[in-house]
């Protein structure tokens, strides 16, 4: 009797696991990106975490990807995964400025950091958290989705050799750059990725930024604008991975881990795979159109850049208070985290540069 109790126990037990949602329910979820689904790197985050975490689930967590050729609503990601057609989206935080200002601090800004401080300010400094509290209106969890690098200052029909040259030009860069930009003559607009060549081949524009060596080879800008500017507008352009928060909360909690890691790996993947795809192609840009010409914008032109994005700062500070808490506490840790970067990085460049004619 006690051995047929024992025995009768144990099947209740087995039965019971077998029954959990961890063995016997598969998850499906499904993730709208921005992108179309061919556009790496910046496309590569969402795909290789569907990998990632059918893998790591032994195929009991799926997550489909469904790129802009399917939903068609590129800039519709943040309303999608709020109202919880999708559980997840892959974007570009500065694209909900509209809707809140506070989100470009979590994409990047113009004078602003790199991708280490800003990695070191998101996830060892106030970023996170502030992230956190920006987006827990919508009803969504945000995290970093993986980083441009610092990227290209854009590609323009004629030389800028003076502040001058850039008022009434038409130009093509989104986020608060796009504003400094206004506030020194220039014709601001936004152009969908797919008419950018178009539009600046027939004179529609006259300028545009895209993103780097690495995504503007396959755009062909080269052809129609031979001008190539350093950055100084979007140094550390960080994506954005949005959860519905009613689905995250869920998941069973070990799914809940997996996710947050397969996040955080995927992301700095594509920091790496962006890094070495602008390698790459600025290698086969300057031996296969050494037409191009690389300029920095001359010191006025940057100084004016500067005092305007100081402007729309102190001006987005003094009318919203939370913007003013976190770009007060971006500036500190900027501050700090910049003379490490100095000390190490800067010197180190700047030292190697100088001993490369040194026989
Ligand atoms: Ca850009």
């Amino acid at each position: 009797m006690k051995k047929l109790l024992k025995i009768g126990l144990i099947s209740t037990a087995v039965i019971a696991l077998l029954a959990s949602p961890l063995s016997a329910k598969k998850i499906k979820w499904r993730l709208a990106e921005t992108w179309p689904s061919t556009l790496t790197p910046l496309a590569s985050p969402p795909a290789k975490l569907a990998t990632l975490i059918k893998k790591m689930s032994k195929g009991k967590f799926i997550i489909k990807v469904e790129g802009k050729e399917k939903h068609k609503a590129p800039l519709g990601i943040l309303d999608m995964v709020k109202g919880g057609q999708y559980q997840m989206g892959h974007s570009g935080s500065y694209y909900w400025k509209g809707k809140d200002i506070n989100t470009v601090w979590f994409t990047t800004v113009p004078f602003g950091m790199t991708p280490s401080e800003q990695y070191a300010w998101f996830y060892y400094g106030n970023g996170i958290k502030y992230m956190k509290e920006v987006y827990n209106k919508f009803g969504v969890y945000s995290y970093p989705g993986g980083n441009t690098g610092n990227q290209m200052g854009g590609w323009f029909r004629k030389e800028i050799k003076s502040v001058a040259d850039l008022k009434g030009l038409k130009m093509r860069i989104p986020g608060l750059a796009g504003e400094v930009m206004a506030k020194l003559g220039v014709n601001v607009t936004n152009i969908p990725a797919g008419e950018l060549y178009t539009s600046l081949d027939r004179g529609t524009i006259d300028a545009l930024e895209w993103v780097g060596p690495g995504m503007d080879l396959k755009m062909g800008f080269y052809k129609v604008a031979k001008y190539y500017y350093t950055g100084w507008h979007e140094p550390a352009s960080e994506m954005q991975f949005l959860v519905n928060k009613r689905a995250f909360n869920r998941l069973p909690k070990k799914y809940q881990v997996m996710l947050e890691t397969a996040m955080k790996a995927v992301s700095m993947d594509m920091y790496i795979e962006n890094f070495a795809a602008s390698t790459n192609a600025w290698q086969k840009m300057k031996k296969e159109h050494p037409e191009i010409q690389v300029k920095t914008f001359p010191k006025p032109v940057m100084v004016a850049l500067k005092k305007a994005a100081d402007k729309i700062y102190a001006g987005y500070s003094a009318k919203n208070p939370k913007f003013k808490e976190i770009y007060q506490d971006y500036t500190n840790y900027l501050k700090k985290a910049r003379e490490w970067s100095m000390m190490s990085q800067y010197y180190y460049l700047q030292t190697s540069k100088e001993l490369e004619s040194v026989k």
